[in-house]
């Protein structure tokens, strides 16, 4: 934190002096705790997932739907300890994972609340939920602590990673990031109660006019190898675009969508998660509600 490389923007600043692109200090800050079912299957098992939406971001996605929390910083520091308890709390609320949604930026805050809660007991699968835009050194890092690397990949190159999430290497970087995962843990494992326990699922949001280059994502993932289980995912919601692209200002249509569907299969992937076309409406955020997700159990 006093020379910060956490993400591959690798700032090199001190975090306790300076804010940097993603926005928080030194200190765990969380937008909001909440048990959550809007993940795919395998991880809303039991009670639902235990989500730990983490303030800040190093994207800056101009189409975010969780702005407030990602963009805003909003959401207060929270000590390890007291991270650690509401960890022990999902687990007796019978969640089936703790899912810790964009904690690239606080990670080493993150693993000391992993380890306190370990030492209490904590026994459930954790959750690495990343925008895929992650360093080597940093997945590194959570080897040991993470099982389940739900990853995005977002676009199928550069140019589109700088025109909408601001960073110049998106593709690269989350590329090398998802092969060395995939070569780690591979294929995410399944209890025979249903339930997510350890390794890869890749998702990947469908944007209007094919602006993501679904296409290159695909074929990317497949020559890694179509074992990859995928989330092809059709909530894009034009109500949070921040931007100039008339495209993007449009919901996505369910030509577009079908046919990356269709693209994944001739592709010869075994497991492809799927939307219904009504996602966007179902999926609109407000963390400044006691319910940010409409339904679920908020506890912080
Ligand atoms: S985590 Fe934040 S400060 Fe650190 S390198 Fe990334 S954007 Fe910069």
């Amino acid at each position: 934190m006093t020379g910060c490389t956490l993400c591959p923007r690798r700032c090199a600043i001190n975090r306790s002096k300076t804010l940097g692109p993603c926005g928080v200090g030194e200190d765990l800050k969380v937008g909001a705790i909440v048990i959550h079912r809007g993940e795919e299957p395998p991880l809303v098992t039991g009670a639902g997932s235990g989500a730990v939406f983490f303030s800040g971001c190093p994207l800056k996605c101009s189409y975010c739907q969780n702005r407030q929390i990602s963009h805003e910083a909003d959401g207060r520091d929270i000590s390890p300890e007291e991270l650690a308890d509401y960890m022990m709390l999902l687990e007796r609320k019978g969640c089936s994972n703790i899912n810790l949604v964009s904690p690239t930026h606080l990670a080493p805050g993150i693993r000391r609340a992993l380890a306190l809660a370990a030492g209490h007991g904590l026994d459930l699968p954790v959750v690495l939920n990343s925008s895929g835009y992650e360093s080597i050194e940093g997945l590194e890092s959570w080897m040991g602590s993470a099982d389940i690397f739900l990853m995005d990949l977002k676009y199928g190159d550069n140019e589109t990673g700088k025109t909408l999430s601001r960073v110049p290497d998106y593709w690269d970087r989350a590329r090398e990031a998802i092969e060395y995962v995939w070569r780690e843990y591979g294929p995410l494992q399944i209890d025979p109660q249903g339930r997510g326990m350890k390794g890869l699922i890749v998702r990947h949001l469908v944007l209007p006019g094919m602006r993501s280059n679904p296409f290159a994502v695909l074929e990317f993932l497949a020559d890694l190898s179509p074992e990859i289980p995928l989330s092809i995912m059709s909530q894009y919601n034009p109500c949070f675009y921040r931007g100039a692209l008339s495209e993007m200002s449009r919901p996505l249509s369910l030509g577009e969508y079908e046919v990356v569907v269709e693209r994944a299969i001739d592709l010869g992937f075994g497991t492809v998660f799927t939307q219904d076309m009504d996602s966007p409406s179902t999926y609109v955020p407000d963390f400044s509600l006691e319910t940010p997700f409409g339904d679920g159990l908020r506890i912080f």
